[in-house]
């Protein structure tokens, strides 16, 4: 069975390259029909906080990835960890190291200024002798002393990392007794049966530290991806500025959860030249052997326009629901279908969409005054008093076919065209000149409002020619 997790550190919000790589474990999962798994690694105590975690969690739940089981805190698994250092000591495969800092800092020194790399010398690696008073030790694992440590990673390949250049006893226990970072990243993987780990490249170097750690317990070493970095247009480290925030921000700018999915899973692998996936789709197709070599970039061109697309097609209920969030709450509205069909395809966001909506559904309290001064000039003010009685005359109209035949009707007789009344039409409707199809703007207003908008823009124009 193929089991992958995802496992921040609460240190922040949930960015979006760690949603990339919980992406793919999710999907990776559910493809094999497998697990995906959650946890928090909490155990800095001084970075992590309850607020970040409870964060995560949420921005998870807003794009919708459904982990199996319950989250794991390790904050709450020391224990756990203590007694798998015991056990390692038990074993020999671990041992008590009470250099002190200043010898730690002497030995660094010197070791630069031989120009070596800096690496703990394994003086304690062997040591039976009294042990210094006053010094609380730390535990260090005994490390291979030389050949290579290599793995196959599904992104890189081979990988192998020279002992020699890279490793040495690392501490897997502080002296307070807290355990170590590549210590309790191993032990829960191994405990969790994590069989498929995919994460950031950033994490390639503690690979080999790990793998140590599986070894010397005897856990078996799961399959490894390193996903390359999201980078910007220009190459360079993904910033703030360029889209490298909360994913909550997203939500916030009105993307949906599906867009940023659909970005996500296209940055770093492809299928073909297929640009969007359902969640069904991505879940048959995607592959983490497959995931691109080179870095990604980040394209916010491509963000708006699978938003757009995701506007246009999702259902009216959906985007309903999710326009509530901005504060638009059309569920009552008796045109409400109507409505987001006559403006799904102009906006680009909720965000936009909302404002769109209100512009439609509450009356106009200003008006764009270049607007009115070109539009409603010379005889356009009385034409619009006259097409106002002609739909008082009506009685009632519902369709938007209705509002374009008597519209048409109207200006036919006056020997009229549309673009003649369009624009005033609109600007007492909106307050301004930009709409959509005006005839399906009057029908979601409704005949009596319609009315009313009219009037008023009369009224206006009028209070300011006196
Ligand atoms: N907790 C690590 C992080 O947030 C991830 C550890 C891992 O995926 O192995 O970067």
């Amino acid at each position: 069975m193929v089991i992958t997790r995802f496992a921040p550190s609460p240190t922040g919000y949930l960015h979006i390259g760690g949603l990339r790589t919980a992406l793919y474990s999710f999907l990776w999962a559910r493809r094999n029909g497998g697990k995906f798994l959650f946890r928090i690694e909490d155990t800095d105590l001084a970075r992590n906080s309850k607020e970040a975690a409870e964060a995560i969690v949420e921005a998870f739940k807003w794009v919708g990835l459904a982990h199996d089981g319950e989250i794991v805190y390790q904050s709450e698994r020391f224990d756990i960890y203590k007694s798998y250092v015991q056990k390692l000591l038990d074993a020999g495969k671990a041992y008590q190291c009470y250099m002190s800092k200043d010898e730690l800092d002497a030995l660094r020194a010197e070791q630069m200024a031989k120009k070596e790399r800096t690496r703990y010398d394994g003086r304690y690696r062997d040591f039976t002798g009294t042990p210094p008073a006053g010094v609380e030790p730390v535990i260090r694992i005994k490390a291979p002393l030389d050949g290579q440590i290599s793995f196959i990673d599904g992104v890189k390949g081979e990988v192998n990392f020279n002992v020699k250049d890279m490793l040495d006893d690392f501490i897997i226990a502080r002296s307070d007794g807290t355990p170590t970072y590549n210590f309790v990243v191993t032990i829960d993987d191994a405990l969790m049966g994590v069989t498929e780990v995919i994460r950031g490249d950033d994490h390639l170097s503690n690979t080999p530290k790990q793998i140590v750690v599986y070894e010397a317990l005897g856990f078996k070493v799961p399959r490894f991806h390193h996903v390359p970095m999201i980078l910007n247009p220009e190459g360079k480290k993904l910033s703030k500025r360029d889209g490298a925030t909360d994913v909550m921000e997203y939500k916030k700018e009105g993307y949906l959860p599906e867009t940023l999915l659909n970005f996500l899973i296209r940055l770093g692998w492809s299928h073909g030249d297929q640009e969007i996936f359902s969640l069904e789709e991505m879940q048959a197709f995607f592959d983490p052997n497959d995931i691109n070599k080179s870095a990604s970039a980040y394209n916010k061109e491509k963000l708006l326009w699978l938003n757009t697309h995701y506007i246009k097609t999702l259902s009216a209920e959906r985007l309903i629901e999710e326009l509530k969030f901005f504060g638009m709450d059309i569920s009552a509205h008796i045109k409400k279908v109507e409505l987001i069909d006559a403006l799904r395809e102009r906006a680009k966001t909720l965000k936009e969409f909302a404002v769109m909506i209100e512009q439609i559904i509450v009356q106009p309290k200003t008006y764009d005054e270049g607007a009115v001064a070109k539009f409603l000039g010379g005889d356009a003010l009385s034409v619009l008093e006259a097409y106002h009685k002609t739909l008082v005359q009506k009685g009632t109209m519902n369709t938007a076919g209705e509002f374009e035949e008597s519209t048409k009707a109207f200006l036919e007789e006056r020997g009229l065209k549309l673009k003649d009344i369009a624009q005033a039409i609109r600007i007492a409707m909106v307050g301004s000149s930009v709409s959509p199809s005006i005839f399906e703007v009057l029908a979601i207003i409704g005949y009596s409002d319609v009315l009313q908008r009219i009037q008023n823009l009369i009224s206006y124009k009028r209070s300011t020619c006196e």
